[in-house]
């Protein structure tokens, strides 16, 4: 039988969400321990953006920093990654139990998930490599950074023109590569027209890349196309196998799997909230920092009424075992 302590709140992810709960779970005085793999998705880049206050910081100095913070507040931190979670049998404590993947379980009353998600990119050599790089996803991230460069558009699915639209904003040298995707319809064929945007077919086979930069589009039949930027549509799959082991359904969603949550991050299974990108598949760093934020101050409210009711049973109790005598 386990002797681990019971928190109030365990966290799995110590990204952008789950930082921010854990220090507004802290300065709530609960009992937090954040479980962390140490792998947030935005690792790859150089810099976070749209980060009031700490535009362009490093995204592991962003993180440390939060970590920092959350510590001053009293919050604990276990580094590895989270490989199962029950809920508490009877005779146990109320809550859950979490098990590290080094054989070590942690339990907490509530539990807050912040696994983020999974970027599956396209299976195109030379992706992978230069992700979070030249290889890129969304405008707002990163697409300041490419302004006025030559942007290819690998076109996987109908995003992909709501894609070359977004960057064709920051850039009048925008293509897109037809690839492996679908005929977007006559409106989407014009609006490309119309804004200049011209499209190439054939399917792509390799990014090519010198001196560590990228080059160029290879087509399967040879062809190369200059660029400096070339962007992806993700598949984006939340990081939803705990939710699943707790009894919980991920929810489709035509860019992937999330978990659905209420405006405060409460799920379907009592007493787990979710925050961050794992139930937000389009949530940026600011978002899931309130996202994480109005999980923490749910959780928290939950646990205080579940201890104002505590406290009324237990006075109950002691009003019966000693009648006539006010005990407060
Ligand atoms: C390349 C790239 C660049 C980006 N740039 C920006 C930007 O400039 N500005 C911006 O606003 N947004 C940016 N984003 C989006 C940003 O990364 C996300 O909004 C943000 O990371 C979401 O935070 P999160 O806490 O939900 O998830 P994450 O930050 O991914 O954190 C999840 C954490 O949970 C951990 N974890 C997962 N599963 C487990 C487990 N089972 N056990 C223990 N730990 C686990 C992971 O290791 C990770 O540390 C970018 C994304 C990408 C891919």
């Amino acid at each position: 039988m386990t002797t681990s302590p019971i928190h109030d709140v365990a966290i799995v992810g110590g990204g952008a969400a789950g930082l921010s709960a854990a220090v507004a779970l802290g300065r709530s005085l609960r009992s937090t321990v954040v479980v962390d793999a140490g792998a947030p998705r935005n690792a790859p880049a150089d810099g976070a953006h749209n980060v009031l206050g700490r535009e362009g910081i490093s995204p592991l100095e962003l993180y440390a920093t939060g970590r920092v913070e959350a510590e001053g507040y009293g919050a604990r931190f276990r580094r590895g990654r989270a490989v199962t979670a029950r809920r508490l049998e009877d005779g146990d404590a109320d809550g859950f139990e979490v098990e590290l993947d080094d054989g070590a379980p942690v339990r907490a009353r509530r539990l807050l998930l912040a696994t983020g998600l999974v970027d599956e990119l396209p299976e195109v050599p030379g992706v992978r490599e230069f992700w979070g790089k030249s290889v890129l996803h969304c405008p707002y991230c990163h697409g300041w950074e490419v302004r006025g460069r030559r942007i290819a558009v690998l076109g996987t699915s109908p995003l992909s023109v709501h894609q070359a639209l977004l960057f064709r904003r920051l850039s009048d040298d925008v293509t897109l590569l037809r690839h492996t995707m679908a005929d977007p319809g006559e409106e989407a064929w014009e609006q490309l027209s119309a804004l200049g945007v011209p499209v190439v077919d054939g399917v792509v086979a390799r990014l090519h890349s010198a001196d560590e930069s990228l080059r160029s589009v290879v087509f399967e039949d040879g062809r190369e196309l200059p660029v400096d930027a070339v962007t992806v549509a993700p598949r984006f799959t939340a990081r939803g196998e705990l939710y699943v082991q707790l009894g919980g359904t991920l929810t489709d969603h035509p860019m992937g799997t999330y978990v659905a949550t209420g405006p405060m991050g409460r799920t379907e299974v009592h007493g787990v909230w979710a925050a961050g990108n794992v139930s937000d598949l389009a949530a940026m760093v600011a978002t899931a920092n309130g996202a994480g934020v109005a999980a923490a101050a749910a959780v928290n409210a939950d646990l205080v009424a579940e201890d104002a009711r505590a406290a009324v049973d237990a006075r109950a109790k002691r009003r019966l075992a000693a009648p006539g005598r006010r005990t407060g």
